[in-house]
């Protein structure tokens, strides 16, 4: 998927989508959302059979494609459809995520407050709402919320994920797949988001990655042929570091060591092995804390859970590279 642009003459297309032009719905289906339709609102959104009645001058305040909307009304009034007396606009976006929109654009939104969870299916449909319509602080607020869960920097790497899942997106715990994830943050442009996002996608599954994803509602999500590349090939490099990251921290009892090297040389050639055993089955975490338990003195341990530290800042500063992503300083800049 290749990030969206959206210039200042989408709004004029926001109207006459080549879909609704080719398949027009049938206005006796139309509905009237229950809450977003406000009896004195000047413009009427239609996004498949629901109907929002919001105030232009609002929307257009906050989000530049509406900004330029409202002023091609002016221009041209009598180009536009109407509804209930208003311009009626028709836009391509699932009702639901519409309602998630326009509610997160509401100053009194519960959305991103940083104490309270905000699940992932509003969290997901306003960033990318807000970044199609161009309203960029909800946008930021979204990201924001998203950087909460997934790691922007090595000291973020939570250990206790799952509960952090929780706090950040409520009971439904986040993305079902990490392609999910993926996908959401190469369709909305946020680069700093991809090189977690792809990690977590290769060490979940190698099928997977390949395949895609069957969810539990039977839809199947999948990488684009590019991303597919990207991990891939971001599989293969991390393997390769992880092997040799592997063998230096196991290269043996270190200069300190209190046992003479004897018992502690076979302890670390036995957690080498079995750390091999396990890459052979494919298990990829080189950014995962080790939890191998080594049978060495205290000194050898010490040595080997500092390589360890080392290894994984290194991989850390190296991830974006693994995936063919600029520097993490660029990424981290790129709020856009
Ligand atoms: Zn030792």
């Amino acid at each position: 998927m290749t990030p969206k642009t959206y210039s200042t003459s989408s709004a004029m297309t926001l109207k006459s989508e080549p879909d609704a032009e080719s398949h027009p719905s049938d206005p006796s289906k139309w509905k009237r959302h229950p809450e977003l339709y406000l009896s004195d609102g000047s413009v009427v959104l239609l996004a498949g059979n629901t109907l929002f009645r919001v105030y232009l001058q609002w929307l257009a305040r906050k989000s530049e494609v509406f900004a330029n909307l409202s002023s091609f009304e002016k221009v041209q009034p009598n180009d536009a459809d109407t509804y209930d007396g208003c311009p009626l606009v028709r836009v391509s976006d699932a009702p639901k995520d519409v309602e998630y929109f326009l509610t997160g654009l509401d100053a009194c939104s519960d959305y991103f407050f940083p104490d309270s969870p905000t699940p992932w299916a509003p969290t997901a449909a306003i960033l990318q709402l807000s970044t199609k319509y161009m309203v960029s602080r909800l946008r930021e607020r979204a990201i924001h919320h998203l950087c909460r869960l997934y790691p922007t920097s090595f000291d973020d790497m939570n250990p206790h994920h799952k509960d952090l899942a929780d706090e950040v997106f409520g009971l439904d715990g986040g993305p079902e797949h990490p392609i999910i994830l993926v996908n959401l943050a190469r369709s909305c442009n946020v680069s700093k988001l991809l090189p977690w996002a792809y990690y977590s996608v290769v060490r979940w599954s190698f099928k997977d990655m390949v395949l895609g994803h069957k969810c539990h509602d039977g839809t199947l999500v999948q990488l684009s042929d590019q991303d597919r590349t990207i991990c891939l090939l971001g599989f293969d490099t991390l393997m390769g570091i992880q092997h040799k990251n592997m063998k230096e921290i196991f290269s043996g009892p270190c200069a300190r060591c209190t046992d003479k090297g004897e018992k502690c040389s076979s302890a670390i050639e036995d957690a080498f092995r079995r750390a091999l055993e396990e890459h052979g089955t494919g298990l990829i975490a080189p950014l995962g804390p080790l939890r191998r338990k080594v049978l060495a003195c205290e000194r050898c341990k010490e040595n080997i859970s500092r390589l360890d530290e080392e290894k994984r800042k290194e991989v850390w500063q190296n991830l974006p590279k693994a995936f063919g992503l600029p520097p993490w300083g660029e990424l981290l800049e790129d709020t856009e």
